[in-house]
């Protein structure tokens, strides 16, 4: 069946789905939920095809600036760095934040070949250089690459005085930023140096 297998090796696209996984959701949807099935093809042909970048802080967005850089009431002296749109959606969650954000396109990795540029390090810096931001938070994540690309960052940063900080230790080492407890990303947040 053409069809099926088809479904089965889309399903492996998503992270930690193997081919168990995968067969055991096809023959689920197929067998006991058809609707939800149609529903979960149209929620993903609607959301890859409406959702962009936010053309100033580039995470996602149906608009041209996300909510978050449309709403002119937030402080704009402070400008927070997140690896993903997954690590600001969680330090938006926090409530404690009330900056602005700049999601970067992943991490520095020189093993692979991504270094600052391939991030949009570049972006970042033209983003720090509006005249408003006073501080930049970086808060990437405490894994290896999370810190080098903290590092690389600060180091540009500081090269054309611009001051930067770095989220407080009582994040675990070694954590994506999303998986963490609000509790202490607010505390990181607040303790930062
Ligand atoms: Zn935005």
């Amino acid at each position: 069946m053409a069809a099926l297998e088809t479904l089965i090796e889309a399903l492996r696209r998503l992270p930690g789905v193997g081919q168990k996984s995968a067969q055991r959701m096809a023959y689920h949807l197929l067998q006991h939920d058809r609707e939800g099935a149609q529903v979960l093809s149209r929620a993903l042909a609607g959301a890859a095809s409406d959702i962009g970048h936010c053309e100033r802080c580039h995470t996602f967005s149906e608009a041209a600036l996300c909510p978050i850089c449309a709403d002119e009431q937030r402080d704009a002296r402070l400008l927070c760095v997140v690896e993903t749109p997954a690590d600001q959606a969680a330090l938006e969650r926090t409530g404690s934040f009330r900056g602005y954000y700049f999601v970067l396109l992943g991490r520095v990795s020189p093993l692979d070949g991504i270094g600052a540029r391939q991030i949009g390090a570049e972006q970042l810096l033209a983003r720090a250089q509006d005249g408003r931001v006073e501080e930049v938070i970086l808060a990437t994540s405490f894994t290896a690459e999370g810190e080098a690309t903290a590092h690389v960052l600060g180091e540009a940063l500081r090269s054309r005085q611009l001051r930067s900080t770095r989220l407080a230790r009582g994040v675990p080492v070694g954590s994506e930023l999303e998986y963490v407890d609000l509790g202490t990303i607010a505390h990181a947040l607040v303790d930062r140096r």
